[in-house]
C-alpha cells in the first residue's frame, strides 16, 4: 500500500505513521527524519535545509522531491510506504504523481489528520524526540518510562529546536497556506480520508485501520 499522511504539525501524523507501519509492515519514510539526519550529519544538503527548517519555513521543493524521489526509487520502497510530511505544497503533490507514474504505482489512500490550532500548539510544545531512532514522545501524553530516555532503544530525547513557540506560530502559518490546500487536491481525486486526530492514539490508529479497510 502507497499511503500519503497528511496533516498541520503536531496533528499526529508521525505517531500514527510509526503505529501503522508495525502494524501492516510497510515503510514509514519521514522527509522531516530524513532532513534532520541530513542536518546531524552535516550533509551539504542538510546544512542548506537547517537554515529553513530553523525558520519553520519549508525546504525547497527541488531539494525536498529531489530527496524523496531517491527514495521511493530504492527497492525497499516496492511493497509500499507511508509518507509522512511530504507533499506539502501543490508543487510537491504534482511531482508525486509523476515519481509514481515513473515507479508504475498509485497512492492509495490520503490520511488526512485534523486537530484543532490550540491542541497542535499542546502537543508540539511537549514533544520530545529520540536523538537516536527518531521515536516520538511527549511529555505528558506519551512520556517515556525513563524521563529523557528511549523505551525502544535507550537513546537520550531532545526537543526539536523548531517546536519552540513563535517557530510553531510560523509552521502553523506555512501550513495554513501551503499544505492545506491539498485537502481539496486530494478529495477530488477521491483518495482522501478525514480522521479525527482529537482521540487517544490508539482510537486513531484503529479510525485510520478501519478506513483502510484493516482490522487492527
Ligand atoms: P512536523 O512534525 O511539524 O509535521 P516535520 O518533521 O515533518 O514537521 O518537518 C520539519 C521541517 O522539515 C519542516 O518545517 C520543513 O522545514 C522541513 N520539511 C519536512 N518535510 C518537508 C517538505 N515536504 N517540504 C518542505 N520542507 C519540509
Ligand atoms: P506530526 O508528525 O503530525 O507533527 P507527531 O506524531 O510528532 O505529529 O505528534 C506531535 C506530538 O503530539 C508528539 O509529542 C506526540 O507524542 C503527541 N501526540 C500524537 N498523537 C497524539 C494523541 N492522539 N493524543 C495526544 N498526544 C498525541
Ligand atoms: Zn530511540
Amino acid at each position: 500500500m502507497k499511503i500519503v499522511m497528511l496533516g498541520p504539525p503536531g496533528a499526529g501524523k508521525g505517531t500514527q505513521a510509526d503505529a501503522l507501519s508495525e502494524k501492516m509492515e510497510i515503510l514509514h519514510i519521514s522527509t522531516g527524519d530524513m532532513f534532520r539526519r541530513a542536518v546531524k550529519d552535516q550533509t551539504a544538503m542538510g546544512l542548506e535545509a537547517k537554515k529553513y527548517m530553523d525558520s519553520g519555513a519549508l525546504v525547497p521543493d527541488e531539494v525536498t522531491i529531489g530527496i524523496v524521489r531517491e527514495r521511493l526509487a530504492m527497492r525497499d520502497c516496492a511493497k509500499g510506504f507511508i509518507l509522512d510530511g511530504f507533499p506539502r505544497t501543490a508543487y510537491q503533490a504534482e511531482a508525486l504523481d509523476g515519481i509514481l507514474g515513473e515507479l508504475e504505482g498509485a497512492m492509495d489512500a490520503v490520511i488526512y489528520i485534523s486537530v484543532d490550532t490550540e491542541t497542535l500548539i499542546g502537543r508540539l510544545s511537549g514533544r520530545r524526540i529520540c536523538k537516536n531512532c527518531s521515536a516520538l514522545y511527549h511529555v505528558s501524553y506519551n512520556p517515556p518510562k525513563k524521563e529523557g530516555v528511549c523505551d525502544k532503544c535507550g537513546g537520550e530525547l531532545y526537543q526539536r529546536d523548531d517546536d519552540q513557540e513563535e517557530t510553531v506560530r510560523r509552521r502553523l502559518e506555512v501550513y495554513n497556506s501551503q499544505t492545506l490546500p491539498l485537502v481539496g487536491y486530494y478529495r477530488d481525486k477521491g483518495l482522501l480520508t478525514e480522521i479525527h486526530g482529537n482521540q487517544r492514539r490508539e482510537k486513531v490508529t484503529e479510525d485510520i485501520l478501519a478506513a483502510l479497510g484493516r482490522s487492527g
